[in-house]
């Protein structure tokens, strides 16, 4: 069987280290010159040396929200970095290319090769590449295809406030935030209380004159933040040089960096994949978030929203991989379809029912998931410092965090 992975970021990469382990044969198409996806920092925003949108939405700033003992593939831990758990961008990035060097998976990517087509006939997959050094386009046909194109790299900005096409100071999405120095001495609006809008805010504020946070997260609002961060309600509408909010306070302001999230893009996935993307956050249809229920030998690998994506998204790999060993079809009757992206709370029962039922895989061990769960408890007590923490990891049970002795 040979398959197509499109995509050369966390996703793309588990599935091509599983299809090899299994025996099958892969090409992995990446639009740009690195492994590494979203992780890739790069400064430039707007279009890349190819005419195509940036793909990555990384930030300078960036420290992961989750420790290193969650952010690695299963059997391949991070070295050299024992005593911190919260990396920065540049060392996850240096952690994915250690990984694509050391399973080999580097003779199997074909960089610079955007996907614009693939299409579903009789019984056989066409791929339409286009080599972006040769501007030169190329069909070419396989068995199975693994869509990993990743979903934040699109922005997805309101569009329903009055008055924001008079505005007449900066506006962004975070997707093109990089660092603070841009917004010195202005008066910024952040909107969206996500994991970029409270790192954007306490970022921008290091230079900014003042900071007003738009959310709706009444959790934020006791925990600690810089003074020249302002924590406001919605807005209610712009003029060309203030913001009023729904309370009816308004103020001046210089910018505006919308962290409203990103839109899921499939443009490459011509009508006879059978794949519908409703308002641009719901692939349908979907068994386990994964398998296309019209044509399953597509699957999608990496659509599932928050949660310790590299043990996961290696885990729908595995499923995946399997489920196409068993040559199983669109008729099992244990396929049902999923209506929304976000695991949240049921994410172990989502996690052991790819393991445990139908298919049996290795499961993610419980100590990754009881890991989790208490960093998510060390976020909540220690939201400004939970970063310092170190995970050491004991045993199958066991864990403890050790706090920096200076802090
Ligand atoms: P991506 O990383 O987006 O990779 C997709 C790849 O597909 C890219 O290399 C792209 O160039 C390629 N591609 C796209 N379209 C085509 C095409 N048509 N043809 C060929 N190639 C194509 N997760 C965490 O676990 N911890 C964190 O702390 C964390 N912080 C984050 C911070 C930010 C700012 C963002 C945006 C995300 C963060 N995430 C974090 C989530 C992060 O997105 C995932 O960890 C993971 O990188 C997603 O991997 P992916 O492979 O699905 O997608």
């Amino acid at each position: 069987m040979k398959i197509a992975i499109i995509g050369a970021g966390v996703a793309g990469l588990a599935s091509a280290r599983r299809c090899l382990e299994n025996g099958f044969e892969c090409v992995v198409f990446e639009r740009t010159k690195r492994v590494g996806g979203t992780w890739v920092y790069d400064e430039r925003i707007g279009l890349d040396e190819f005419g195509l949108p940036i793909h990555t939405s990384m930030y300078k700033c960036l420290m992961t929200n989750l420790p290193k003992e969650l952010m690695n593939y299963p059997n391949f831990p991070y070295k050299g970095l024992d005593n911190v758990s919260f990396l920065t961008p540049f060392q996850v990035q240096e952690y994915i290319e250690q990984f694509t060097k050391h399973f080999k998976l580097i003779q199997h990517i074909r960089f610079c090769s955007l996907v614009t087509s693939v299409e579903r006939l009789t019984n056989i997959w066409q791929v339409i590449v286009e080599d972006l050094m040769t501007k030169t386009a190329r069909i070419e046909y396989f068995d199975a295809v693994m869509v990993c194109n990743g979903h934040n790299a699109v922005p997805r900005i309101p569009d329903d406030k009055p008055g924001m096409n008079e505005f007449v100071g900066i506006q962004i999405h975070s997707h093109d935030y990089r660092v603070p120095e841009p917004f010195k001495n202005m008066n910024v609006l952040i909107i969206g209380s996500g994991p970029s809008g409270v790192d954007i805010s306490v970022d921008v504020a290091k230079v900014a004159n003042q900071v007003y946070f738009s959310h709706n997260n009444p959790k934020l609002l006791d925990k600690e933040f810089p003074d020249n961060i302002a924590h406001k309600p919605a807005i209610e509408y712009f003029t060309e040089k203030t913001v009023c909010f729904i309370d009816k306070t308004s103020v001046a302001l210089d910018a505006i960096i919308y962290c409203t999230g990103f839109k899921i893009a499939l443009p490459f996935l011509k009508p006879s994949c059978g794949i519908n993307l409703i308002n641009d956050e719901l692939i349908t249809s979907l068994h386990k978030n994964i398998v296309n229920m019209n044509n399953p030998s597509m699957g999608f690998i990496g659509f599932i929203n928050m949660n310790f994506v590299f043990p996961i998204f290696d885990l729908q790999a595995r499923y995946y991989i399997e489920f196409l060993r068993n040559n199983y079809s669109a008729n099992e009757n244990w396929m049902t379809a999923v209506n929304t992206h976000v695991v949240g709370h049921y994410l172990l029962e989502y996690c052991k029912s790819l393991a445990l039922e139908e298919i049996k895989i290795e499961p993610i061990p419980m100590i990754i998931f009881r890991t989790y769960w208490g960093c998510q408890k060390l976020r909540e007590e220690n939201f400004g410092s939970y970063r310092s923490a170190v995970f050491r990891i004991i045993d199958s049970n066991k864990y403890f965090i050790e706090f920096d002795k200076n802090n």
